[in-house]
């Protein structure tokens, strides 16, 4: 399809949860819990005009659903603020630091002082009715091959309550989830096609990532794709939970666009919600500004010049420099710049700084075993930081081969909670010795005595029959060497 006769323009927004020891306006830890609730409390929702005295589309949309709203708490783990109960503590400062680092890392330049707001969310998944969020900055830009996208604006706000059973007369949310400090990231409508949209977000995700300093796994990360097109209508899908989806996102949005153009039906501005399959549901109209109001329990903070300058000074590695020192490990430039792409880039870090270990064996198997094992519909998400440390180990202490790195992880992501040395035992993987290859070899050599008629052609067999029996308990180039001198005996 040709995108900019079409008029694509997509704006993004990237949330993405913080790893903080606490939460943006309590105490309370920052993790998700899966045992039973310690309580509950019950609400409904009312509609509230916002600032500018009229009640925003949104809220009345909502409003008119008279839902019975449930929310699970923990006494150990959810307090007063959450439940709407105790006004908001400070903003967490770990929270604004990180918000402050990514805004530098994005280019872009902080306010000078930080406004708490509110924005009404009536869906739910605030017991307020409200979500809090402050701008922390604004003008920044990334660089794609198609151009300079700009990011307007960088906020810090609190995740919702998720949401655990919805039906049509109850919602069911947990308060565990309700506070994290999350970034929002709003682009420009600088993007002008689908690829171009998922360069933006992982390159907005690498950003993130290189901070070290968010959450990672499934769920804490959103991004809502706003989309229009030529003689279309603004529309925002919300909730896209997988990088790779946005591109068919974009593209099952511009054809539902086009046949309603087609058929001359009217196209409305609205929020609509992305499913597994990237196919969108209307969800509700598109907000309005009134939306939003000023929290009056937080006093505006300044933002320290001097807090700016000390994290200025102290910004994680660029992706140039990252990329000369992983040369220096005797990377190829080519396995270097994939493995700082790729998702494993800070399970690299960890595991060449903690097992001393030739780093293209880890680099290799972080982006090219894990490739070839999505290529084969493998589990891959089933291996976590833990499995590929203890495997590197093993590499380490000569328990395993590098070669028998791809066989293991392959039955790990099939088996992820089974032992890691049992495996290596089943797939019958414990290296074996130079000397015992050695014999290995001169046994091939005795039993096929008679098929070995020239030099080359001897080496190719034997090759073919020792490398059958001793596959990822070896070297290939060790079994190469072996062969070939035990060969070179018998044609002298
Ligand atoms: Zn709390």
């Amino acid at each position: 399809m040709v995108w900019d006769k079409l008029g694509l323009t997509v704006g993004l927004e990237v949330h993405w949860e913080l790893n903080t020891k606490e939460k943006l306006f309590c105490d309370c830890p920052t993790e998700l819990k899966n045992e039973e609730p310690h309580f509950i409390l019950q609400r409904f929702m009312r509609p509230v005009a916002g600032e500018l005295g009229d009640v925003d589309v949104t809220t009345k949309f909502e409003s008119g659903k008279e839902k019975k709203l449930i929310y699970q708490g923990y006494h150990d783990s959810t307090c007063l603020v959450e439940m709407d109960c105790e006004p908001p503590h400070n903003p967490n400062g770990e929270a604004v630091k990180i918000a402050l680092t990514i805004s530098l890392l994005l280019n872009a330049k902080p306010v000078d002082e930080v406004h708490v707001m509110r924005k009404t969310i009536i869906d739910g998944s605030n017991v307020s009715g409200f979500q809090r969020t402050m701008l922390i900055a604004t003008n920044g830009w990334v660089l794609t091959s198609e151009g300079k996208v700009r990011i307007n604006n960088i906020s810090l706000e609190e995740d919702s309550a998720r949401i655990i059973d919805n039906k049509s007369s109850m919602s069911v949310f947990r308060l565990d989830r309700l506070g994290i400090p999350e970034v929002e990231i709003g682009t420009g409508p600088d993007i002008f096609s689908p690829e171009q949209a998922l360069e933006v977000a992982e390159t907005i995700g690498r950003i993130l990532k290189s901070t070290g300093k968010i959450k990672s796994g499934l769920g804490v990360v959103r991004q809502d794709v706003n989309i229009s097109i030529k003689d279309g209508a603004r529309t925002e899908i919300k909730h896209v939970q997988r990088l790779g989806q946005i591109p068919d996102v974009i593209k099952k949005e511009v054809e539902r666009q086009m046949l309603l153009i087609k058929n001359d039906t009217k196209i409305n501005e609205e929020v609509r919600v992305a499913n597994i399959d990237c196919t969108t549901n209307f969800l509700r109209p598109l907000g309005t500004a009134s939306r939003m109001y000023p929290e009056s329990d937080i006093y505006p903070i300044k933002i320290d010049k001097k807090l700016l300058n000390e994290i200025a000074k102290h910004l994680p590695e660029s992706l140039e420099k990252k990329l000369e020192r992983y040369k220096k490990m005797n990377l190829s430039k080519d396995l270097a710049e994939q493995i700082i792409k790729s998702e494993y880039v800070n399970l690299f870090e960890k595991i060449i700084s903690e097992i001393k270990i030739d780093a293209s064996i880890v680099a290799n198997a972080l982006v090219n075993i894990t490739k070839d094992l999505k290529r084969k519909n493998m589990p891959v998400e089933n291996l976590n930081d833990n499995h590929f440390v203890e495997i590197f180990n093993l590499v380490k202490e000569n328990r395993l081969t590098k070669e028998g790195v791809s066989l293991v992880l392959e039955k790990l992501s099939l088996f992820p909670f089974k032992s890691i040395i049992e495996i290596v035992k089943e797939l019958n993987l414990s290296p074996i010795s130079e000397n015992e290859l050695e014999n290995i070899v001169k046994i091939k050599i005795e039993e096929n005595k008679n098929k070995l008629t020239d030099k080359e052609g001897a080496i190719k067999f034997l090759m073919g029959l020792v490398m059958k029996d001793t596959r990822g308990k070896i070297s290939g180039e060790l079994v190469n060497k072996i062969v070939r001198k035990n060969v070179e005996k018998i044609f002298k």
